[in-house]
């Protein structure tokens, strides 16, 4: 991928990863295409194609092949949201960056007012949700959990219900480029980079169409991403549980040896199954905790490229071998 600090030709660049949005391209495109109007400067849509496989890839394509100002970016393979993400957000070079989803639910119109705030002095403006419309009960209180439990664990300030949708300077993307790690959970690590950060409240909108890519799988993995890579306080659980674990034996060991010393001796204890169980469980799952660190760090140690691309159609840019 090539590097884009030093000739940066556009003024704003929308990022978007596309997986099978086959329904709502044009929709996308069309907004997209106003919105960057209305602002009146030179603009670029980076659409990412992560492995589609119901035609939108030939949708994008088709876009591409008529507007100018649309660069679409085929991975090899579907990759994952933050990593689609990722490539979107090294090829393009825009000065200023703003991140969107192809379902529309956080609306591009927003644009005219997030560049108000930037101007304010501001390297991010991160969309923070007000209200989720069309979203089940459950994805609420488990997002909601999430944060919650995230916030407790990470030094880093990461902001409650704050998606991808965010304005950023080409300073901050910069900075965020140069993070190589493999498992990215990019909100958080935009947070992590400091500079001058604002939320900027509104409302997200149902899907335009199609249903969510995150199932319950996938977000719970994202999660484990998310907790892994920004804190160790796991690891410092596994020990506290531990170190409970050898006083609770403790006590239970000095209130068998006072029974004992006044003549009780307690009868063969059932209780000893359960205890042996309670502990095989509690270390297992400390192994598990560790696990998922070794794991990681096994992974980042092969120190594979992130992603790799098939195709780039794009009719302003010269497309190079080395892109690919
Ligand atoms: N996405 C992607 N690769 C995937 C899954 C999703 O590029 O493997 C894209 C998807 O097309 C959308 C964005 O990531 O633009 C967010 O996905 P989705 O709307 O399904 O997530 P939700 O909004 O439900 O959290
Ligand atoms: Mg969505």
């Amino acid at each position: 991928m090539e590097k884009n600090t030093a000739r940066s030709a556009v003024m704003l660049s929308v990022v978007v990863p596309c997986y099978n949005e086959l329904d709502g391209v044009a929709e996308l495109h069309r907004r997209v295409t106003d919105t960057c109007l209305e602002q009146g400067s030179s603009y670029e849509i980076v659409l990412v194609i992560d492995g589609a496989t119901d035609g939108t890839r030939e949708a994008i394509f088709q876009l591409a092949e008529k507007d100018d100002h649309v660069v679409a970016i085929d991975l090899a393979r579907n990759y994952g949201h933050q990593i689609a993400l990722s490539a979107g957000l090294e090829f393009c070079r825009g000065q200023r960056i703003l991140i969107l989803d192809a379902d529309l639910q956080d609306p591009p119109e927003l644009l005219g007012a997030m560049m108000t705030k930037m101007n304010e002095g501001f390297d991010v403006v991160y969309g923070q949700r007000q209200s989720r419309d069309g979203e089940s009960w459950f994805k609420l209180a488990s997002a909601s959990m999430f944060y919650r439990l995230l916030r407790r664990m990470v030094d880093v300030e990461i902001a409650a219900n704050s998606g991808d949708f965010r304005l950023m300077s080409r300073r901050a993307l910069d900075h965020l480029n140069a993070m190589p790690e493999r498992y990215r959970f990019i909100r958080g690590m935009v947070s992590w980079i400091g500079l001058k950060q604002v939320a900027f409240p509104y409302e997200r909108h149902r899907r335009f169409a199609g249903t969510t890519h995150y199932p319950l799988k996938k977000m719970v993995l994202l999660a484990v991403d998310a907790m892994t890579s920004f804190s160790i306080a796991p690891l410092r659980f596994a020990s506290l549980l531990g170190m409970l674990f050898g006083l609770l034996g403790l006590v239970v060991l000095c209130y068998t040896l006072i029974e004992w010393s006044v003549g009780n001796v307690l009868p063969g204890w059932t209780s000893l199954a359960a205890i042996v169980l309670i502990l095989g469980s509690v270390q297992l799952m400390v192994l598990g905790i560790f696990g998922e660190y070794l794991g990681r760090m096994y992974m980042e140690t092969k120190r594979r490229p992130l992603y790799f691309v098939n195709e780039i159609v794009s009719r302003s840019r010269a497309v190079s071998d080395k892109d690919l």
